[in-house]
């Protein structure tokens, strides 16, 4: 293992020299006199003065030499279509659609908001954003009407790029009328809306004036050229929002030229793709791994990227792995979820096709169960890469190299810290580092290396607060997940420390969802905690204490309710936040001082011993919640 270490300490001990060496990989327009501004901490500047553009990485610059090479394969099993797009063709279609966005005023610092299904425009307009120096907030088109609406009123966007709709299992799901109800909802809300019509809604609503029909406006610009803006490395190339502790999500700020390194370098090191070689990531553009490695890594590495909508069982299970086998792919990336629900399936699909181009698949977003991830190698025969990161990070923070060195795999855990990250487990009262087999808080040392969130949006203090002040008497940033380590240096991650909660993985705060719930007049108060489940990891369970009891009293009473608290999440949140079940109780465990006793109702709603309750205000509610749990 002595090739990985020695990387990973020469990235902290001589981090200059080291970022120097990888900022190599991308081609940057005027050089940077400095490595690294660490002057104010937590905030780090990397690169500075060097300026560079992100779409002129992941396209222009390869039109010397790959031009006709393919960069974009879209598919689509819910609409039977594809698309191919060489780095010619891609060139083309993003100058266009940066020309469109010139039209309507976008410029440089302007925010655009993608609203979008996973189609070939999506990633158009993200690269067209970054062109021009606009900064995208993509908003995962699983989010409802007041989730976009808070999203809009935070990043106050010029324009709003969306679609009539997404398709999911065969069903259209109208995007436009959630886009209406939170354009009607928000307090700054775009003055354009740019529609890619799929044709898939007919009744679609139309705004004279405010709507504009992308092909119309694009037939306009066939020919367009649209120059990249040269930016200063740390210019923000976009915002994407995540869930925390607090009801408000976090517009997570990323900058320009410290993402661009990271994600070239993590492509050669981590996930071992070779310009002209194909990955293919299974995320959605709304998260950030689609962000990463569906867009921006593979493109900016000069490989091919996939990028499918469907499910991984339309039209059979084996959908997955035809589109590996007919596309040569080397490297998968997607998620646990994904392959339990594969697991679930006929294994024979597994087996329908040949998998011999295919070297590793990387799982990350919630934690890899042993059983799944021996279950995967088994029946795939490819190296399975469990790797840990979230969205503040940009890429991976614990993970094998095998670019690196080709260290062994355990099951369980996601291997070792990613080189840049100076990786410590601390003792959350002490603040010291804690011993091996102990648990701890993942925390990571400032300066975070090239291509973590660089601030909150429009908040340097909540990036600070929420991030950097957690852990007493150091400065650390917190991951808030707990880990352990083992005595060879393999981490194992156990779960948050705060109220964050993953189904799916897909993070999700329980702020924000007992915030929808109590959108629902008729409820007083209520708790959502996450509760294990086999397939999704966990789900969100409601216990909700209602204005009037009487509403509850009978079955028929408790089951309108119920329906109307889950239609209430639909509309507020989406239907990815929705409760997996809603339990009515007239009293919720507190302490005394008022705080809702969380972990003691997921303990026992997993079937745990519910810990310590000196605090407890009304012992009678933990009974409720016990009660409520038989029923
Ligand atoms: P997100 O920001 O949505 O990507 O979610 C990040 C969170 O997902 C992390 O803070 C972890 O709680 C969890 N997570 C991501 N990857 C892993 C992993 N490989 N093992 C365990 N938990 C993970």
């Amino acid at each position: 293992m002595s090739s990985y270490r020695d990387f990973h300490r020469r990235s902290l001990a001589d981090r200059a020299d080291f970022w120097r060496e990888e900022a190599a990989l991308i081609d940057w327009q005027t050089p940077f006199d400095e490595v690294l501004d660490y002057a104010k901490p937590p905030f780090a500047h990397w690169f500075v003065g060097g300026r560079t553009n992100l779409c002129h990485n992941a396209v222009d610059r390869h039109l010397a030499t790959r031009s006709d090479q393919l960069a974009l394969h879209f598919l689509s099993t819910e609409t039977d279509t594809s698309a191919r797009y060489t780095y010619a063709e891609l060139h083309a279609e993003v100058n266009r659609c940066a020309a469109v966005l010139r039209a309507q005023g976008v410029g440089c610092g302007d925010r655009v908001l993608i609203y979008m299904p996973m189609i070939p425009e999506a990633a158009f307009a993200m690269l067209a954003c970054v062109r021009i120096g606009a900064i995208h907030s993509v908003v995962f088109g699983g989010f409802a009407a007041a989730s976009l609406a808070t999203r809009i009123d935070d990043a106050k966007p010029k324009v709003l790029f969306t679609s009539d709709a997404g398709m999911r299992g065969g069903k259209p799901i109208h995007y436009k009328p959630l886009v209406d109800e939170a354009l009607r909802i928000a307090r700054h809300p775009p003055s354009a809306v740019i529609i890619v019509d799929r044709h898939l809604d007919n009744a679609m609503p139309r705004t004279p004036g405010r709507d504009l029909d992308y092909a119309t406006l694009r037939a306009e610009q066939t020919n367009a050229r649209v120059p990249c803006e040269w930016l200063e490395s740390s210019a923000p190339s976009y915002i994407l929002y995540t869930s925390g502790t607090t009801g408000k999500p976090k517009g997570v700020q990323r900058d320009t030229g410290g993402y661009a390194v990271a994600l070239a370098s993590s492509m050669r090191r981590i996930f071992c793709v070779e310009p002209g070689e194909t990955m293919f990531t299974t995320s959605d553009i709304g998260w950030v791994v689609g962000h990463s490695y569906i867009i921006y890594a593979p493109l900016i590495n000069g490989s091919t990227t996939i990028m499918y909508e469907g499910l991984p069982i339309r039209p059979d299970p084996a959908i997955w792995w035809k589109i590996v086998e007919e596309n040569n792919v080397k490297t998968m990336f997607s998620s646990p979820t994904a392959i339990r629900v594969l697991k679930k399936q006929d294994p024979a699909y597994m087996k329908k096709h040949d998998l011999s181009r295919l070297k590793y698949l990387f799982l990350a977003g919630e934690p890899l169960d042993e059983p799944t991830a021996r279950w995967a190698s088994d029946s795939l025969g490819v190296a399975i890469v469990d790797h840990y990161w979230q969205t503040e990070s940009g890429w991976p923070i614990l993970s094998a190299q095998p670019g690196i060195e080709d260290t062994p795999r355990k099951f369980g855990s996601p291997s070792f810290p990613v080189y840049g990250y100076d990786v410590k487990l601390l003792h959350e009262a002490t603040g010291e580092e804690v011993g091996t087999g102990e648990k701890g808080v993942l925390t990571i040392t400032p300066p975070l290396p090239p291509g973590c969130m660089t601030t909150v949006w429009g908040d340097d203090q909540r990036f600070v607060d929420t991030y950097f002040s957690t852990v007493p008497g150091r400065l650390a940033y917190s991951t808030f997940d707990w880990a352990t380590r083992d005595a060879d240096g393999y981490y194992f991650v156990l779960g948050r420390t705060d109220d964050v909660i993953n189904v799916a993985g897909h993070r999700l705060g329980t702020r924000e969802i007992e915030e929808a719930v109590q959108a629902h007049a008729g409820i007083a108060e209520v708790a959502v905690v996450g509760v294990a489940d086999p397939l999704k990891g966990q789900i969100p369970v409601a216990f909700a204490v209602v204005k009037d009891p009487t509403r509850v009293a009978s079955p028929e009473g408790a089951a309108t309710m119920r329906r109307e608290v889950l239609d209430t999440v639909d509309r507020e949140l989406g239907a990815i936040a929705r409760p997996g079940q809603v339990h009515f109780v007239t009293l919720l465990p507190k302490t005394r001082s008022g705080k809702l006793l969380r972990r003691s109702i997921q303990a026992l709603a997993e079937g745990r011993d519910p810990g310590d309750l000196t605090t407890i205000e009304d012992p009678a509610a933990l009974e409720q919640i016990k009660a409520a749990l038989r029923t």
